[in-house]
């Protein structure tokens, strides 16, 4: 081994403080919430956004601001608010997400453009707004699905939207780079929240049909999502960009699993 390689690291000088203004979209429960809450465990000022009214923030130190994740002056209260109680902000994390299965053929268009506007409209809309209060540095994460690389029947709409989801990350990844913003996004499986369990009462698929692509045979936590988001939002992640990182028990590798 060298000799630089052995050299003891030097002293770390004093700076400014760093941004720990994070917003949080679709934080009034599930995945968002558990993202929120992995955040403000980790030291953020969290911002919490959502349409419901039942928003609450997190406790003293956070914030809530209730409306459409999609409304750029929604956005761009929640990240002015977020700026001021982290001192900059420094992640945002585009959850936000609504699904509506339905057979293509008849499919309403008015719910495609809906559906389009909350998953990745929405997501746009908000690096937008982020990015201009961002720097140097600062991080993006989107949420995305297993649903963006793999094909399920009567779900074109949200497959289409995460598909697009991943695009976006990569994009913005290369135009960013430069200026020391990551963006990068988590692909849950099957996570037991409000979404999926309502996809499981429409009778579409049974738990057990899902629980047989999965290896590691089980639904996914939302705090295991978050866990990934946070930490590809920290400096442990600082060299990664433009990745998209399953979090899915093993479903994106397909194979066989174990059980007979
Ligand atoms: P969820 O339990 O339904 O929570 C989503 C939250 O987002 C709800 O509070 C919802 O409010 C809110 N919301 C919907 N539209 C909004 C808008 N326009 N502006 C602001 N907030 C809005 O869903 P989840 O399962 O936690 O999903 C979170 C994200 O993970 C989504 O992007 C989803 O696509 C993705 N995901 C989930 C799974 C899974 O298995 N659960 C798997 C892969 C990816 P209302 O309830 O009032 O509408």
């Amino acid at each position: 081994m060298s000799a630089d390689v052995e050299a003891a690291p030097a002293p770390v000088p004093a700076t400014a403080a760093r941004p720990r203004g994070v917003v949080v979209t679709g934080a009034a429960q599930g995945i968002g919430r558990a993202i929120a809450r992995g955040f403000a465990e980790a030291g953020s000022a969290v911002v919490a956004v959502d349409v419901s009214p039942d928003l609450a923030p997190l406790g003293t130190g956070h914030d809530a601001v209730v409306g459409d994740a999609g409304d750029p002056d929604v956005l761009a209260r929640a990240v002015a608010r977020a700026a001021e109680l982290g001192e900059g902000l420094a992640t945002f994390v585009a959850n936000a997400g609504v699904t509506s299965p339905g057979e293509t053929v008849g499919y309403p268009l008015a719910e495609w453009d809906r559906l389009l506007d909350v998953n990745l409209r929405a997501a746009f809309v908000g690096a937008q707004v982020a990015r201009q209060a961002m720097g140097p540095g600062g991080s993006i994460v989107m949420v995305s699905s297993i649903c963006a690389v793999q094909g399920f029947a009567a779900r074109a709409s949200y497959c289409a939207s995460k598909a697009g989801i991943e695009g976006l990350v990569r994009s913005l990844a290369v135009e960013w780079g430069a200026d020391g913003i990551r963006v990068n996004a988590v692909a849950p499986g099957t996570v037991a929240t409000d979404m999926q369990r309502a996809m499981m009462a429409s009778g579409r698929a049974s738990p057990q049909r899902y629980l047989d692509r999965i290896p590691m045979d089980r639904f996914g936590e939302p705090s295991e999502i978050a866990d990934a988001a946070v930490w590809l939002a920290s400096s442990r992640a600082s060299y990664v960009t433009g990745v998209v990182l399953p979090v899915d028990g093993g479903w994106a590798i397909g194979g066989l699993p174990a059980r007979a």
